[in-house]
């Protein structure tokens, strides 16, 4: 910037030497016939500041573009790499739509800034100093009328850059992201809007947004509109023939300058405040710039997951499988939330399949995803192998802990590169095995471009059930000791759960599994099912136990029987 910023102040210089060379030619004539020898000069001259002001301006501004570009893709790759190193219960926070405009767009916002600034700014210093430097040394009187006029135009500068200042400006600003949010946020749940929310009143938030954004617009440019056209107009060439045309009648009729001082002063005067109009003109995207960057820092400042200093390796049990620990679990979502779970205590044996039941908010997610350390707890201690998870190297730790959501956390891509995330060496066999395996193969074939298919695009539409086998191909791909499954919800198809059931037990030999379960039917083999309610374990057993017990866990399968 620094850079840029010198080369179109030298710019600047050599921009006055078509002014310097003229007055000297019209001094010349006004003296006597002028010979060919110093008319060409002259116009070498003219040629030569011309082109070397343009070039080097050019160059300027080249430059520094080409110093935002690799700005930005660094910084890109920088917000990048930090993400990947925040907590997984970060991402589960924020919305994608967020980290899409940081990334895509607040990243392009910084452009002004670093490209603009310095070659601007440069200009904008350079041409009105330099020239009024050689004003000076052309009549100092008429250069005082002149600079005169350009520190009124300057303070009046000020006082509308005051207005762009206040609250307004960054009311403005905030109720353009607001409105950006609130889409994103519509648009995400557009199908539930239209399902629930015929009379319109779902849409409120959006509206409000909407008239709010709509409102501010208009009081933005009511207020700074006028102001800022007045400027552009005071710093247009045009408006600069008043002190010329006016000062210079003056002081010729006065006797005080000569009238060939009027050559310097209107070539030069003329454009003195051009530059200023171009910084004027850029104010706007500079304050979103600077927005944008505290929008950037504000994510780089995130505190990234303790890596430990030693990192311990996990243990494998002989039988398969690795054994998880929670001691006296409590964890609170924020600061001052209410604890969403209460002093947990419990044993996963290695290899054995568990699942988690409760009623819904009881803390059944946490519980498991805090095994894949998406937060640190607020107490007690979670363990995998024996080991304090807090301990662990995080790539260690989710080698070893597979983790399928309700969703399955299908990617935009082929259903290859899906299963392959785990382990993108996989060959094609590999791959067909763990779909086998998953008891997808078949339907995978049965796509347009078999694994080729991009998920998502037109006939190739997987369901939440579908998702979930690829997923847990993925996972039997990676060959994780651990298994975390969020059973999904949202598919109540019994022909596609019992296909999960089975890709699951082929899954679950030699593997500890711990699944969420919503539907009690499907959990009425497993080893050991723990019983959730408002954050406390309340009960733990088996389904022939806890049935019998007369507990939480017998009205929640009375209810659903
Ligand atoms: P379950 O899986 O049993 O439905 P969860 O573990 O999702 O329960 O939630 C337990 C409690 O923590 C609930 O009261 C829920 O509202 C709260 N909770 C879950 N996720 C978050 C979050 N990201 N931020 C704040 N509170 C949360």
């Amino acid at each position: 910037m620094f850079r840029s910023f010198a080369e179109a102040f030298v710019a600047a210089a050599f921009g006055l030497l078509p002014a310097i060379s003229l007055t000297h030619l019209a001094r010349a004539a006004l003296a006597g016939p002028v010979a060919a020898g110093t008319l060409w000069k002259c116009l070498a001259l003219v040629a030569a500041g011309f082109a070397f002001s343009h070039l080097l301006h050019m160059h300027a501004t080249g430059y520094a573009h080409g110093i935002e570009f690799a700005f930005r893709r660094d910084l890109r790759a920088r917000i990048l790499r930090h993400l990947g190193l925040l907590p997984l219960g970060w991402h589960n926070k924020e919305s994608s739509g967020r980290m899409r405009t940081l990334v895509a767009e607040d990243a392009t916002k910084i452009h002004t800034i670093i490209a603009h600034l310095g070659p601007d700014l440069g200009m904008a210093v350079g041409v009105p100093l330099l020239g009024l430097i050689y004003l000076f040394t052309q009549s100092w009187l008429f250069a005082l009328v002149m600079l005169a006029w350009i520190i009124a135009t300057l303070i009046f500068f000020v006082l509308t850059n005051t207005v762009t200042n206040t609250g307004l400006a960054a009311d403005f600003m905030d109720a353009e992201k607001d409105l950006t949010a609130s889409t994103v946020e519509l648009s995400d749940g557009i199908a539930t809007v239209k399902a629930f929310g015929n009379d319109g009143a779902q849409y409120g938030r959006f509206e409000e947004a909407l008239s709010r954004y709509t409102g501010l617009s208009y009081e933005f440019m009511k207020t700074t509109g006028t102001p800022a056209a007045i400027l552009m107009a005071l710093l247009s060439p045009a408006a600069m023939l008043l002190p010329l045309g006016v000062g210079g009648f003056f002081l010729i009729r006065a006797g005080l300058i000569e009238p060939v001082i009027l050559v310097p002063f209107v070539l030069v005067g003329i454009s003195l405040t051009t530059g200023l109009s171009n910084v004027t003109s850029i104010m706007y995207l500079l304050m979103q710039g600077r927005d944008a960057a505290a929008r950037i820092q504000e994510v780089l400042d995130e505190p990234e997951l303790e890596e430990p200093a030693l990192a311990h390796p996990i243990e494998r049990s002989t039988a398969g499988g690795v054994e998880l620990r929670f001691e006296e679990v409590s964890f609170r979502y924020g600061k001052d939330g209410a604890l969403a779970l209460n002093g947990v205590t419990a044993t996963i044996p290695a290899g054995t399949v568990t699942a988690v039941v409760g009623p819904s908010g009881s803390g059944k997610s946490t519980l498991v995803r805090l095994l894949a350390r998406f937060w640190d707890t607020d107490g007690g201690v979670v363990r995998v192998g024996g080991q304090d998870v807090r301990d662990i190297a995080t790539t260690d730790l989710l080698s070893t802990v597979g983790i399928v959501l309700q969703e399955g956390g299908i990617i935009n891509d082929t259903v290859r590169a899906n299963i392959c995330l785990s382990k993108p060496s996989a060959s094609q066999a590999e791959v067909e095995r763990a779909a086998q395996a998953a008891l997808i193969h078949d339907r995978i074939l049965e796509l347009p471009q078999g694994y080729d298919t991009v998920s998502g695009n037109e006939g190739a539409h997987l369901s939440g059930g579908e998702a979930q086998r690829v997923a847990l191909a993925r996972v039997f791909l990676a060959d994780s000791p651990v298994i975390l499954l969020d059973e999904a919800t949202a598919q109540a198809d019994p022909h596609s759960e019992r296909h999960i059931q089975e890709a699951l037990a082929n899954l679950s030999r030699g593997r500890t599994v711990v699944v969420i379960a919503h539907r009690l039917a499907t959990v009425q083999d497993v080893d050991q099912i723990l019983v959730l309610d408002g954050g406390r374990l309340v009960e733990a057993g088996t389904h022939a136990q806890l049935v019998q017990a007369g507990g939480t866990y017998q009205q929640m399968w009375e209810a659903q029987q």
